[in-house]
């Protein structure tokens, strides 16, 4: 297959490297990184003219909606846009229906895995479109990841992948804050991780990705919380949940507290370039109100 590839940064470039890797033709286009190995465009008309898929990995809703516009012109009448970045659910559906009026078919396939799984192949994707572009997509989502799931047409991988990340947010902070109660009340770390990771308050964010060091699986906590998954990731991902559950009218109480808990983290304190699950130390430092 021919395939465009827009935005090439930390998760973009090894996803294009696994499809080169795999015998598809890649042309890639970024105005910033070069990444080596990747045959590159110098402008994004020539990265997707020939192109049977063009895929974007870019920051955000708005320069999605400016690369929409700049290569739907340059592709070719059946061509599929498949976007993979994680953005608000309006601009997902915007480009939809610019790509109808271009006479293209265009799905939205946020990732979850981080930048290890885009290098391994085993990101999930939770993807929204029309079903006759999944045909013809199957074969790359296999190459890139290890699990598909079609959410419903176009916006609803975004919405899957905000109110995902809501509970993650919502459930890191939960933990974190239950290892701070412990550690005053003189329970050791090992023997919360041991109760609470076979009991009724297990989530992903203790059995996974245990926010306590030296208990538990490896997580980014073993690491001096180097991300991993950033705390400004999760801050775009928590935002982007309260702005679709604003524009709906949805009672989403715990999101808009895990919002506020990781701007404060992320843009007042030493939050930013650190994992998410750096709220542990974040709160044991503080005492009562945060
Ligand atoms: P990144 O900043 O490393 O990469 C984005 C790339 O887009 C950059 O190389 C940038 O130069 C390029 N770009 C920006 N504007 C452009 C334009 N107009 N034309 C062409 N290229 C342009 O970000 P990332 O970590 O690769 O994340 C990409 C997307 O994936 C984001 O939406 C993010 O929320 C999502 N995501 C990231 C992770 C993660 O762990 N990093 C996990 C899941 C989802």
């Amino acid at each position: 297959m021919k395939i465009g590839f827009i935005g090439l940064g930390n998760m973009g470039a090894p996803m294009a490297a696994n499809l080169l890797a795999a015998g598809h033709s890649v042309i890639g286009h970024d105005i910033a990184a070069r990444p080596d190995g990747i045959p590159l465009a110098d402008s994004p008309a020539g990265a997707v003219s020939e192109a049977d898929v063009v895929i974007t990995m870019l920051p955000d809703g708005p320069i999605l909606r400016q690369v929409a516009r700049e290569i739907y012109p340059f592709m070719k009448q059946g061509a599929i846009h498949l976007d993979c970045s994680t953005v608000d659910v309006d601009s997902a559906r915007e480009v939809a229906d610019l790509a109808r009026k271009h006479g293209l078919l265009a799905a939205d396939a946020p990732v979850s895995g981080g930048i290890g799984g885009a290098q391994a192949g085993t990101l999930t994707f939770m993807a929204g479109g029309p079903a006759e572009a999944f045909g013809d997509l199957r074969p790359l989502f296999e190459i890139m990841g290890a699990k598909m799931v079609h959410c419903g047409g176009a916006g609803a991988g975004q919405a899957a992948k905000i109110c995902n990340n809501m509970i993650l947010g919502a459930t890191m902070i939960a933990t974190c804050e239950a290892f701070v109660l412990a550690d005053k009340l003189g329970l050791s770390r090992k023997s919360m991780f041991d109760v609470v990771s076979t009991s009724s308050g297990s989530s992903w964010s203790m059995t996974a990705y245990c926010p306590a060091p030296g208990v538990g699986p490896k997580s980014p906590a073993d690491n001096d919380y180097a991300p991993g998954f950033a705390a400004e990731l999760m801050l775009k991902d928590l935002g982007l949940s309260q702005q679709a559950a604003e524009a709906v009218d949805a009672a989403t109480p715990m999101g808009q507290a895990a919002l506020g808990l990781y701007r404060r983290f992320v843009e007042e304190d030493a939050g930013r370039g650190r994992d998410f699950s750096a709220m542990l130390p974040y709160l044991a430092d503080k005492g009562r109100p945060t």
